[in-house]
């Protein structure tokens, strides 16, 4: 089984996000990135879906853009309390 494979297969299970994965497989961010945006492709007919990070005191959304790395502060609340973007296969 490849890591995309099982990459799928632990996101049809539950929500993570990419750092996670990276610890879990002991891989860079950058490679995890590189499988989901593959993963994204190659899936059909199910999708790879993005919940946004966000901020865990005010419940500011980020944007797409912040799914490259883990925002560190809220611009709303400057909070540094940021739940990570996170993904799942439905
Ligand atoms: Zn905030």
């Amino acid at each position: 089984m490849t890591r995309r494979e099982q990459i799928i297969e632990i996101l049809t299970k539950g929500e993570k996000s990419a750092q996670q994965l990276a610890n879990d497989f002991k891989v860079e961010l950058f490679e995890i990135l590189e499988d989901l945006k593959h993963i994204g492709y190659s899936i059909k007919p199910k999708k790879l879906l993005q919940r946004p990070a966000q901020c865990k005191k005010c419940s500011f959304k980020f944007k797409e853009r912040s799914k490259i790395k883990k925002p560190s502060k809220c611009p709303k609340c400057r909070s540094e309390w940021i739940m990570a973007s996170l993904f799942r296969v439905e």
